[in-house]
């Protein structure tokens, strides 16, 4: 091979300010690429998923893995501080008070948290176990992912709990926590998508394309509503405040002492108490033992509730979970409270879950409900809205019907 000529080296050398100058004029365009106005988006879609809770991140992600265009929208943002879904963490119970119906979600739920959680950066699931103490009275046939047994016999396993020695309890080895707010974002980063701050009114529909028009002008094919307790205002006619309604409830978070580990998992189990109805989650990622009651105190409006817990004096819901915590875990008595709020469910008048087609509309999906659950099952909730979507001639489930709640009558 010959060496370069002196010539080719003095015009390599004659390039160079030249080279450099283009690299500058290049640095700039780069610079000002910066105020181009944003790439416009894909226009069409086969699916817009509409509310970035736990349902609506698990519905994306699985209509994305098959294969589908999919926009995602939140009126407030993924995450947002107003989400049913934005609780810091969250129990996913096998036993399901004993509910064959969502008892059958739970391993394919179960399956898709963990292998979310071996991918983030930090825990998504933490396995926990979980009992439940059954009410005088409570039916429950055939438990799934639980052993039937009494107070008596857990009292040796889960020193913390004041049990009542022939109460009948439910005790699950597989249960878990699942953490709430990350959980919701994890699943959205996981589906390669991005959620887009975009409120969507009620379905408008182009007959001429046969399609459904976004509010920026994009269309959509299908459409899914997973907006929880936003479902009335945007379908008042159908989901009223009897069927459909935002329930408050108070949570309180007490903490255990320094260096204490008896309330944090595997030490200590999720508690359902159905006798006093209350429940408890152990303390992950050190926020503290939450205690709320199972029933509601009140129906709000999502957009506008305060969300701090009511403890001024007089307030009865702070004094009824310390009661309950002084007789069930008496060693947390005088346990400071370290957090509290205000948080809602959606809760259908069944308490179902709703997973139907808009009456009149093949192609619009309306899924929420299944009050204190669903985000624990959202994986396998939202793998079931993915195949409807996919397959119009699947059929319903019965118990999740539009018609449970509305009596069989359209409005
Ligand atoms: C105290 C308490 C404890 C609970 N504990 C558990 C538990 O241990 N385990 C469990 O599984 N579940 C539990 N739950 C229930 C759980 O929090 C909810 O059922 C679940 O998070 C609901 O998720 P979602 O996706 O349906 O709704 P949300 O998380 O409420 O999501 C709906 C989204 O829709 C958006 N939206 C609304 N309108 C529009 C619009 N027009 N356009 C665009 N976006 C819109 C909202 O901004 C919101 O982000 C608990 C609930 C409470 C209150």
């Amino acid at each position: 091979m010959s060496n370069p000529s002196r010539r080719a080296i003095l015009a390599g050398f004659a390039a160079l300010p030249i080279a450099t100058a283009a690299a500058a004029t290049e640095r700039k365009e780069r610079k000002s690429k910066k105020r181009k106005p944003a790439r416009p988006r894909v226009q069409h879609v086969d699916v817009a998923v509409v509310g970035a809770g736990a349902i609506g991140a698990w519905t994306a992600w699985h209509l994305v893995r098959a294969g589908l265009s999919v926009r995602l929208f939140d009126a407030y943002g993924a995450g947002n501080g107003r989400a049913a879904s934005n609780l810091p963490s969250m129990m996913l119970d096998p036993v399901q008070g004993g509910d064959a119906l969502y008892a059958a979600l739970i391993d394919d739920s179960r399956t898709a948290w963990e292998r979310l959680s071996d991918s983030a950066s930090l825990p998504i699931l933490t396995p926990c176990e979980a009992v439940t103490a059954l009410a005088a009275g409570d039916a429950v046939a055939e438990p799934r992912g639980a052993d039937r047994t009494t107070g008596e016999r857990l009292r040796s396993r889960f020193t913390q709990i004041a049990w009542h020695p022939e109460e009948a309890v439910l005790h699950a080895t597989k249960g878990a926590m699942i953490a709430g707010r990350r959980g919701v974002l994890e699943t959205i980063l996981d589906a390669q998508i991005e959620c887009e701050d975009i409120v969507m009114p009620a379905p408008l529909r182009d007959k001429k394309q046969g399609l459904y028009l976004l509010p920026d002008g994009g269309t959509a094919q299908n459409l899914v509503y997973a907006t929880g307790a936003w479902l009335t205002e945007l379908f008042p006619q159908i989901l009223t405040p009897a069927r459909l309604s935002a329930v408050r409830q108070q949570v309180f978070h007490f903490g255990a002492g320094q260096g204490d580990t008896q309330f944090r998992p595997p030490a200590m189990p999720a508690f359902v108490d159905r006798a006093y109805g209350f429940n408890l989650l152990p303390d992950v990622e050190g926020v503290g033992v939450r205690v709320w009651k199972s029933a509601p105190d009140a129906s709000v409006d999502p957009d506008s509730f305060d969300r701090r817990a009511d403890i001024d004096a007089g307030a009865r819901a702070l004094a009824d979970a310390r009661q309950w915590i002084a007789a069930r875990l008496p060693r947390l008595a005088d346990a400071p409270v370290v957090a509290s709020a205000a948080a809602h469910d959606c809760r259908t008048s069944t308490g179902d879950l709703l997973l139907d087609r808009l009456p009149g509309q093949d192609r619009v999906w309306v899924v929420g409900g299944a009050a204190g659950r669903a985000f624990a099952l959202a994986p396998a909730i939202g793998a079931r809205v993915a195949a409807h979507v996919q397959d119009a001639a699947r059929p319903i489930e019965p118990r999740w019907a539009l018609a449970r709640l509305t009596g069989g009558g359209t409005p």
